[in-house]
């Protein structure tokens, strides 16, 4: 089969390679839809994410869809979403309902578990998601970025008519403002530095949007927000949350941030007596995730900007790295992007 290999900094190449041999009640799955993630562009632009590096050539690709080909009891040839969380069930951590935390996680694409940029995968029973009609292969793929929003929205635990602050506007950024209506927001805005970006957020339902977090300040008259969701890439980040959060407020931190390291003006979280809040990828979501679809309550088309097929794998990587073209979120097609009744962008 064919799989997008990452060799190193910016080099990913399209190789063929043995097909995965399922282990014992595992299914053999056809990929059909992977969404480039921007923790897959920490890897392809540093070679790492925080202190995981791989010394092999390795598949990214964790946010995905595919069809059964054999084993498992769904018929061949159905569409499903997969849990690239492995979880030990085991650990103190799971059995508190964790599995998100669990040390022992085997996570499709990353190191040194292969991921879904590749032709064929195998997966156990229980980490595919049955899907309900009419959902397509990319929308089954972006369930999981929008788990991840969803989950982080569980941490941040709105109040009704809360004000909120997302800083980014990514896929991650664009799905939080979403689903925080659902949870009650009462007003969103929405910081980006990049325009098209700005002009998405406000499509998707921002009240307000802004350059840099100093917006925040103007838009609430000097007071910040009540809760602010971090999802950009930058070390600052974090730091602009802190500005732009209300006293005593809450700081949910979901971005990662280039260089594995942040830092914070202490006077300024101590005297703002915050509460700051690490996102870890999800918790059980999937449930929640397919019902926002489904009802309507969260779009996918401000977010899905691009597609590619398997063999494009390196430009969309190099176009998500530039931001160029008005992208956010790219999805790579193995099987193909017209098979699939994909429009190219
Ligand atoms: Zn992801
Ligand atoms: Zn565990």
């Amino acid at each position: 089969m064919r799989a997008a290999r990452l060799h190193g900094v910016r080099d990913l190449r399209v190789e063929h390679v043995p097909d995965p041999e399922p282990g014992p009640g595992e299914v053999l799955l056809a990929v059909k839809a992977v969404g480039v993630c921007g923790s897959d562009l920490h890897h392809y632009l540093e070679g790492a994410i925080g202190s995981l590096r791989s010394h092999e050539p390795f598949v990214l690709g964790h946010e995905f869809a595919a069809e059964v080909v054999e084993g498992g009891t769904l018929p061949p040839g159905t569409l499903v979403a997969v849990d690239p969380n492995r979880a030990c069930g085991a650990c103190e951590w799971c059995r508190a309902g964790h599995g998100n935390l669990c040390p022992h996680v085997r996570f499709a694409g990353v190191p040194p578990y292969p991921g879904a940029l590749a032709d064929y995968v195998t997966a156990r029973p229980d980490e595919l998601v049955p899907l309900p009609e009419g959902f397509d292969a990319a929308t089954a793929a972006l369930l999981e970025p929008l788990g991840v929003a969803i989950h982080a929205l569980d941490l941040a635990r709105l109040k009704p008519m809360a004000s909120v602050a997302i800083l980014g506007a990514g896929s991650i950024g664009l799905l939080m403002l979403q689903v925080a209506r659902w949870c009650g927001a009462g007003s969103i805005i929405a910081v980006d530095p990049l325009d098209y970006r700005r002009r998405l957020a406000t499509e998707a339902g921002a009240d307000a949007v802004a350059a840099s977090a100093a917006g925040v300040m103007e838009w609430t008259n000097g007071r910040g927000v009540d809760v602010v969701l971090e999802a950009t890439t930058s070390p600052d980040g974090p730091q602009h949350a802190a500005e732009a959060v209300r006293i005593g407020g809450r700081l949910v931190l979901v971005g990662i941030p280039t260089g594995d390291r942040f830092a914070f003006d202490a006077s300024m979280v101590r005297r703002k007596g915050l509460t700051i809040k690490m996102s870890r990828r999800m918790g059980d979501v999937y449930a929640r995730a397919i019902a926002m679809v489904q009802t309507g309550k969260v779009r996918f088309d401000p977010i899905l900007t691009h597609r590619f097929d398997l063999s494009e794998t390196a430009r969309a990587f190099d176009l998500q790295a530039e931001y160029a073209d008005g992208v956010v979120k790219s999805v790579i097609y193995p099987a193909g992007v017209e098979e699939h009744g994909g429009r190219r962008s």
